[in-house]
């Protein structure tokens, strides 16, 4: 976490504000869908920013999803650190 509570949009100008977003990664034999990914929202485009250490979890958890070899994998997002 680096402290950037107050953000403004780079798109729109908009808000960001704090919340969870839904990931879909579409891999080529398997589509994974992880879900209650913290996220940063911008209330006004709906655009969604996640900082560095949430996306390390997010490969890790896209990586184990892959190796199940489904064609779609809903799963949930969690700390693997
Ligand atoms: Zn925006």
């Amino acid at each position: 976490m680096k402290g950037q509570s107050v953000n403004l949009c780079p798109m729109c100008s908009g808000k960001k504000k704090d919340g969870t977003a839904t990931f879909t990664v579409d891999l080529k034999d398997t589509v994974v869908v992880v879900r209650d990914v913290p996220a940063s929202v911008c209330s006004l485009c709906g655009n969604e920013w996640i900082n560095d250490d949430v996306a390390e979890d997010l490969e890790a958890i896209i990586d184990d999803a892959k190796k199940r070899q489904h064609v779609v994998e809903v799963t949930r997002f969690r700390k693997t650190a």
